[in-house]
């Protein structure tokens, strides 16, 4: 922690922490830290042995404050209250879902509903108003899902290069614009963070209904959101390519031992408890090696092997980075690019280095004038250059992608420049926009974040799953659909 400065700020922190039962049976405690300006959470942000889920995001609140949540143990509680005793400006409490019973969570699936690969998944967006799917798939179901889009539905899938730490075979799938893979144009990823529970899902459920109001000529309805059979066809027209599970070795493990695990299972810099694995959306070689290019007052990653946003031991060090990327190579004309995460209620947007700023075409991140500069948000000593017109156009997607998700009637969703609170270095949103500077003759990709759910709610409720799901299949629609909009070539 850094005295000097929350002595400037003179934060305050009250303990009305209660001792609840705890987040699904391990030590972390869900919280909710208030502060009257987002400058209050700065040190505590700046903490790399605490858990922001995927990104510390300051979320403003119906009472004019700001809102960061967090996953702890009782020990950092403890000492986050110790710190900041002596005032009252900044206050930390159980997040309601600490009381959740383990029980309530969504069950994780049980053998395979899609048998191996024979029976087509069905989408909430084809079927009656108010139908719900029974639980979450397992590892082997998004494989069996994938397989059965490919038999019945006119997917196609290939394997991809590199086997994971555990030995897993990687797949990844393409359907809508033929054999020709400079036809792709759209990209989705989702399980890189291993508990982030229902991305995969998501992700295969609506791909299954695009194709099945394909086929017999409908269109898709979620919640209040109803698109054409014509909207359908568009989406499909662009190309759709879809990497539904980056990190299988995460997702099986968080799976059979609900440890809210988010990184991938590689031991190569540590060999138990949570000093194993890489935090794959900070092995994305975008400033990756962020001790050299961040200023020395941030943390966009860390060093450390049992930090949740452990680097790894160089850019794109882990098999599952290799991969996502050879799809760039294998579809060299995508041009716009989702990775879905959980738990925080957003859609985020580049940069998310350092703010924006589209006057100075100089500064930005391949400058080595700028090293040691970057990441520090509300100064002027670097912002990360993005032309005007993208801005605006990465912007635009945002907000319809938002709108659509908004408009299913569930729940409230906001947009956000991905810098939010905090910087980060490796992810895959900027690593895919920073591609067309960092390798001449390359696509530009607009990259996104979706994060679905409500904050740090990472094992949702069989309600909340189902929800999630059409939420998430609204905004990829109206994701897709203005994107097309603004361009595909
Ligand atoms: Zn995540």
């Amino acid at each position: 922690m850094k005295h000097s400065v929350l002595a400037t700020l003179g934060l305050q922190l009250t303990a009305v922490v209660a001792h609840g039962a705890g987040h699904v049976g391990h030590n972390l405690v869900p919280v909710e830290i208030r502060a009257p300006t987002v400058e209050h959470f700065r040190d505590i942000v700046g903490n790399d042995t605490y858990d922001f889920g995927c990104r510390p995001i300051a979320r403003p609140t119906d009472d004019g404050q700001f809102q960061l949540h967090a996953l702890l143990t009782r020990e950092q509680i403890a000492h986050i209250n110790h710190e900041y005793r002596s005032t009252n400006e900044l206050s930390i409490r159980e997040s309601p879902l600490a009381k959740r019973a383990a029980a309530a969570n969504a069950p994780i699936g049980s053998g395979d509903r899609f048998k191996a690969g024979t029976v087509t998944p069905v989408g909430l967006g084809t079927q009656a108003s108010g139908t719900t799917i029974a639980s979450i798939m397992n590892v082997a179901e998004i494989s069996s899902a994938v397989n059965a889009l490919v038999a019945n539905a006119g997917v196609t899938s290939f394997t991809l290069p590199y086997k994971t730490f555990n030995g897993a075979t990687q797949f990844a799938a393409y359907v809508g614009a033929g054999a020709d893979t400079s036809k792709y144009h759209l990209y989705l990823s989702a399980g890189v963070h291993a508990r982030e529970r229902g991305g995969p899902d998501n992700l295969i459920y609506w791909v299954a209904d695009l194709l099945a109001a394909n086929k017999s000529g409908s269109g898709l309805t979620y919640g209040k959101k109803t698109y054409t059979n014509a909207q359908v066809k568009t989406v499909l027209a662009a190309g759709l390519v879809f990497f539904p599970l980056v990190n299988p070795d995460g997702v099986t493990y968080d799976q059979s031992s609900s440890s809210l695990w988010r990184k991938n299972r590689n031991t190569a810099s540590g060999k138990s408890g949570s000093s194993i694995g890489v935090d794959i959306n900070r092995n994305f070689d975008f400033l990756w090696n962020f001790k050299k290019y961040f200023s020395s007052s941030e943390s966009p990653a860390s060093t450390s092997p049992s930090s949740e946003t452990f680097y790894g031991t160089a850019a794109a060090s882990e098999s599952e980075t290799k991969n996502h990327v050879s799809i760039y190579d294998k579809f060299p004309k995508i041009r716009w690019f989702m990775d879905i995460h959980s738990a925080a209620g957003d859609i985020l947007y580049s940069w998310g280095d350092d703010d924006n700023q589209s006057t100075n075409t100089a500064m930005n991140f391949l400058s080595a004038t700028y090293d040691g500069k970057r990441g520090v948000t509300g100064d002027t000593a670097y912002k990360e250059y993005i032309p005007a017109a993208d801005a605006t156009a990465i912007k635009k997607v945002a907000d319809a992608t938002v709108a659509a998700m908004k408009g299913v009637g569930s729940r409230s969703y906001i947009t956000q420049q991905a810098v939010g609170l905090y910087p980060t270095s490796g992810a895959t949103d900027d690593y895919a926009f920073s591609r067309f500077w960092a390798k001449p003759g390359v696509n530009k990709v607009y990259g996104y974040t979706m994060e679905f759910g409500y904050s740090t709610n990472f094992y949702p409720t069989l309600a909340e799953f189902n929800t999630n799901i059409l939420d998430t299949n609204a905004g990829f629609m109206d994701w897709a659909l203005t994107a097309i909009g603004v361009g595909l070539e």
